[in-house]
């Protein structure tokens, strides 16, 4: 049976939750990010705002002077925790196999479901119209025979749109459009490509596994069925977790700590609100560091109670990279990663209000002020101060 795959991509996301919490937002330049000092980075861009060039990661300070009229918001993760559980209560609806990615991301595998919901584009349509009539936002749903056309898909129907892929039109679907169209190719992956006079995904698949492997190693194999739209990865629903990590490849390799940490902390959020979306929280945290001599260095760091606030995930990573950091070498690459996942310790912290959580927490409080007494107040929670308590 040829499996059916989703790809469920809510349409900015954080700036979306917004306006349905203040409707006088739409349609107007509107950016979630940074501290009111105008440090960190951009969270969510509104289409709008995306029109002068704005994108999530971008500096909070670049994206003021592109879009100086945009409507700056400080953002809430709570309120997008929040409003991403209603998302997904909803996609659980469709089917028990949801792996989120994100807090407005999934991939969802209907597979044989045609008889119980009729057919994938139907589904689809249903699901999204759903999302927007219950939550009061847009999402953007690609459907296709696999994970990596699901996704490539999904963001061709943005905004705001369904599109389907079919399994035999796969690889002519993909032929023409930029190399880094593919999921997993950024802009460093791009410019590599152009060296080798790859643009599209046409010329990717016109060069020969062997070469593939030669100059990527391993990862030549996979490049090599990328090109033609075959993916193998299975959809893992959210009990299946055994890490979260997010990682980014830089624009441009850097030495300044400032923007590292603010990088560190964009991702941070990321897996953090994965983390919360399923329910669990994080004994282990830990910093990886890829220099532009692409030597990878990692550190870890066990914490006495497991953790799901981005305040205290952020406070142990961000101690980690300033012991770690020399600014000696450019950082090219810059990944958090949580793991030693518990779901148990939450149902005890949440449903027992016990001395010993307090106790627990007081001295997870005590080293966020002993950091803070260190390095500043702000230093520590720039850009990530969502304080929720
Ligand atoms: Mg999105």
């Amino acid at each position: 049976m040829t499996p059916t795959i989703l790809h469920i991509d809510m349409d900015a996301f954080f700036v979306s939750v917004e306006e349905v919490l203040d409707p006088s937002l739409k349609g107007k330049a509107v950016i979630v990010g940074g501290s009111p000092e105008g440090r960190g980075v951009v969270a969510a861009a509104s289409y709008e705002a995306r029109r002068f060039g704005v994108h999530s990661a971008m500096p909070i300070a670049r994206a003021r002077k592109l879009c100086p009229h945009a409507i700056f918001l400080r953002g809430a993760h709570k309120r997008y925790s929040e409003f991403s559980a209603r998302v997904f209560a909803i996609l659980e609806h469709y089917s028990p196999l949801v792996e989120p990615m994100s807090l407005d991301e999934a991939y969802l595998d209907l597979t044989g479901c045609e008889r119980l919901h009729g057919p994938a584009v139907a589904t689809a349509q249903r699901m999204h119209d759903e999302i927007r009539d219950t939550v009061g936002i847009n999402a953007s749903i690609g459907i296709a025979a696999n994970k990596l056309m699901a996704k490539v898909a999904s963001e061709f129907a943005k905004p705001n749109g369904c599109f389907r892929v079919l399994p035999d039109q796969a690889a002519r679907f993909l032929a023409p459009f930029p190399v880094g169209t593919l999921p997993g190719i950024g802009p460093k992956g791009v410019q590599q490509f152009r060296r080798l006079g790859v643009r599209t995904v046409r010329d990717l698949a016109a060069l020969p596994l062997e070469f593939l492997e030669e100059v990527f190693g391993e990862w030549g194999a996979q490049l090599h069925d990328k090109a033609r739209g075959i993916s193998h990865s299975p959809v893992q629903p959210r009990e299946e977790s055994k890490s979260i990590s997010r990682e980014t490849t830089l624009e441009e390799d850097s030495t300044d700590p400032q923007y590292l940490e603010s990088v560190l902390s964009y991702l941070l959020e990321k897996a953090a609100g994965q983390l919360r979306g399923e329910g669990l929280r994080a004994r282990c945290v830990t910093l990886k560091l890829r220099y532009s001599d692409f030597k990878t260095v990692t550190r870890s760091r066990t914490l006495t109670v497991p953790a799901c606030e981005d305040h205290i995930l952020f406070a142990t990573v961000v101690d980690l990279f300033r012991k770690l950091f020399t600014r000696r070498t450019r950082v090219r690459l810059i990944g958090v990663g949580l793991t030693s996942l518990t779901r148990e310790a939450l149902q005890q912290m949440d449903l027992f209000d016990t001395p010993a959580r307090s106790a627990g927490r007081e001295t997870l409080y005590a080293g966020i002020d002993r950091i803070r007494t260190k390095y500043g107040f702000r230093s520590i929670l720039r850009a990530t101060s969502h304080n929720e308590e």
